[in-house]
C-alpha cells in the first residue's frame, strides 16, 4: 500500500490497513485493539478484542460475552507483518498505549493517559516513535496536579473532620480506575469503607484478575446506617442527587475529578467538596509526554485540540487535529468546555448502564488474534 500512512483516521476509529485492525474503533470491525476498558474506548460488537491482561475482567464484566486476547505489556503480536504492542499508559489499571511497528516505521497510540505513577496503574511509559497519536483532554495551562499524596492528605483530613463533626463522609469518583486510586489512598485507620454496588462490581473484577485492592464492604439493604456513616462511602457519578445517597445524610460530599479545578464545577455538581483529581495527564505532563516519544508528528485525538495543537505548532512540533468520538467516558465531557466554562454537569453514563450479564465463556486464547502471525 505505497503513498498510505501506516494508521489512519476512518469512520470507524483508527486503521491500521497493512495489518487490517483498528484501535478502540466505536463501530463494530473484526479486530480491535483496545487501549482500555472505559466505555469511550472499548465499545461491544467487535469480532475479536485484544487488550491487556489486567483488562481481561473488567471488560468481561462491561462487554460479556467478547471473544478476547490479552497479553503483557511489552509482548508483540505480528499481523500481516505489522507487529503490535502494549506498553503501559498509567490511567487506569490495564491501560495500554499501543505500538504499531511496519517496516522501521513507529506509530503509538496513546489511549488516556497521566504520566503521575498513581501506585496501582502500571506507570506510564514514554514509547519512541515516529507518529505519536494522543489526548489532551486537559491541554490547557490551567490545569496543573497537586501531588496525588498532598490531594489525600487533605481527602483525609477532611473525612476525619466530618466524623468529629458528626456528618457521614461521601466521596465519589467513576467506577474504574478513580474509585481504586481512592481506595488504595484513605486513610484505614480512619475507618473502614464501603461501597457502592456498581463499583463493589469493579472491584470485583480487579480481584479476579489478581489485584489486591483494600477492603471494602459493599452496601445492601441489610447495611446498618450507622455503621456506614461512621467509614466513608464511595460512590459513581450516577449515584449523586439519589435516594441511595440521601439516606446517609447529614453528609458531606466530595466530587474527585480534574474537572473540579474549574470554578463553578463544584457548584454545578452540588458537591460539598471538589476534589481535583485526574486520571489524565496535565498540561506538563502532556508536553512532558509528547516530548519524550522523540515523534515527528503529533495527531491530537480528544480535548482541547484546537488550542494545544495550535500551541505545539508555534514550539516546533507538527501537529494535527484529528475527528475521533473519544471522551465521552465516565466524568469528562465529549468536547472541553469553552474557555472560562466549567464542565457540563449531567454525568455521563457510567459505561455500567448497558452491560450484559458477564461472560464465563469468553475464549481464553482469544479468537482471531491467534492466527495473527499468518
Ligand atoms: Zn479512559
Ligand atoms: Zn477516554
Amino acid at each position: 500500500m505505497p503513498g498510505k500512512p501506516l494508521l489512519e483516521f476512518t469512520d470507524k476509529g483508527i486503521y491500521c490497513a497493512r495489518g487490517d485492525f483498528y484501535i478502540d474503533p466505536w463501530k463494530p470491525v473484526d479486530d480491535a485493539v483496545i487501549t482500555h476498558a472505559h466505555a469511550d474506548h472499548a465499545y461491544f460488537g467487535h469480532k475479536n478484542y485484544l487488550a491487556h491482561h489486567l483488562s481481561r475482567e473488567v471488560m468481561l464484566h462491561r462487554l460479556g460475552d467478547i471473544n478476547l486476547r490479552t497479553i503483557e505489556y511489552g509482548e508483540t503480536v505480528n499481523k500481516h507483518g505489522v507487529q503490535i504492542s502494549l506498553h503501559p499508559a498509567g490511567h487506569v489499571i490495564g491501560s495500554a498505549q499501543i505500538r504499531v511497528e511496519y517496516k522501521g516505521e513507529v506509530w503509538v497510540v496513546s489511549g488516556d493517559y497521566k504520566t503521575e505513577d498513581d501506585g496501582i496503574s502500571t506507570p506510564f511509559e514514554p514509547v519512541k516513535c515516529h507518529h505519536f497519536i494522543s489526548e489532551c483532554t486537559f491541554g490547557m495551562p490551567v490545569y496543573t496536579w497537586k501531588p496525588q499524596s498532598t490531594i489525600f492528605a487533605d481527602v483525609n483530613n477532611w473525612w476525619q473532620s466530618n466524623l468529629q463533626n458528626g456528618f457521614a463522609t461521601v466521596i465519589v469518583g467513576y467506577s474504574l480506575g478513580k474509585a481504586q486510586r481512592i481506595l488504595q489512598n484513605l486513610d484505614l485507620n480512619i475507618g473502614k469503607v464501603y461501597t457502592h454496588g456498581v463499583i463493589e462490581n469493579t472491584n470485583e473484577a480487579l480481584r479476579r484478575n489478581g489485584i489486591m485492592l483494600n477492603p471494602t464492604e459493599r452496601i445492601t439493604f441489610d447495611s446498618s446506617k450507622e455503621e456506614v456513616r461512621k467509614g466513608i462511602i464511595l460512590a459513581p457519578p450516577s449515584s449523586v442527587g439519589t435516594p441511595w445517597m440521601r439516606k446517609f445524610a447529614p453528609y458531606s460530599f466530595g466530587y474527585c475529578s480534574g474537572w473540579m479545578s474549574i470554578r463553578g464545577a463544584k457548584r454545578r455538581r452540588a458537591a460539598d467538596r471538589g476534589i481535583v483529581l485526574s486520571d489524565h495527564a496535565d498540561w506538563n505532563g502532556l508536553i512532558s509526554a509528547i516530548d519524550a516519544t522523540g515523534c515527528e508528528s503529533v495527531y491530537l485525538t480528544h480535548g482541547y485540540t484546537a488550542s494545544f495543537s495550535r500551541y505545539l505548532n508555534e514550539i516546533g512540533f507538527d501537529a494535527h487535529e484529528v475527528h475521533t468520538l473519544y471522551g465521552g467516558e465516565e466524568d469528562a465531557p465529549s468536547q472541553p468546555p469553552p474557555e472560562g466554562e466549567d464542565a457540563p454537569s449531567k454525568s455521563p453514563p457510567e459505561g455500567e448502564t448497558s452491560l450484559v450479564s458477564r461472560s464465563v465463556n469468553a475464549s481464553p486464547s482469544g479468537g482471531g488474534w491467534v492466527g495473527a502471525g499468518i
